[in-house]
Order: C-alpha cells, then sequence, then structure tokens
C-alpha cells in the first residue's frame, strides 16, 4: 500500500473557462507572477501555476468572470 501523502508544488489551481473568456488579456497583464502566457489567439494558457501566490487579482480583473483560483493548501 502506498501513501500519497505529499505536498504538491502547485500552490493553486488556475481555470480558465474558455467559453467565457473573450481574449481581453487583464489577467495576463494584472497576475504579477507572470501565471499566464498569451497563446497565438491572445488566450491565457496557466503555463506557471506554481507561482501563484492567490493574490486574486486575476479572478476579480477578469470582467467575464472566466478565472478561478482554488486555494490548495493551507498555509
Ligand atoms: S481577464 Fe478574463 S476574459 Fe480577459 S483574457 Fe483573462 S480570462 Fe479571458
Ligand atoms: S491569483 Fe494572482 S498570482 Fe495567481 S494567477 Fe491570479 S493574478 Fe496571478
Amino acid at each position: 500500500m502506498e501513501e500519497v501523502d505529499k505536498k504538491q508544488k502547485a500552490r493553486a489551481e488556475i481555470t480558465v473557462n474558455e467559453k467565457w473568456c473573450k481574449k481581453c488579456g487583464i489577467c495576463i497583464a494584472f497576475c504579477p507572477k507572470g501565471v499566464f502566457v498569451a497563446d497565438k489567439f491572445g488566450k491565457p494558457i496557466v503555463k506557471y501555476p506554481e507561482q501563484c501566490i492567490k493574490c486574486m487579482l486575476c479572478v476579480v480583473r477578469c470582467p467575464d468572470f472566466a478565472v478561478d483560483v482554488k486555494k490548495l493548501d493551507s498555509e
């Protein structure tokens, strides 16, 4: 039996709802940690989730409520 009790590196689970996102780039511009990168259409890709400091700026700034940040640890 294996124990799975390791702390993950990623501190948050960040998701972008593709149906709601209008590719305005606000989340990419406001994220202080550069978690997002734009694909060639301007759509944010969650590239560096381990950098996330859970400031929630992307969530509150997204005009279309497309970003969700779930906090994974309880520091
Ligand atoms: S702020 Fe919201 S709508 Fe704009 S690019 Fe980011 S996820 Fe998409
Ligand atoms: S919560 Fe803050 S650090 Fe994390 S992805 Fe959003 S804007 Fe970036």
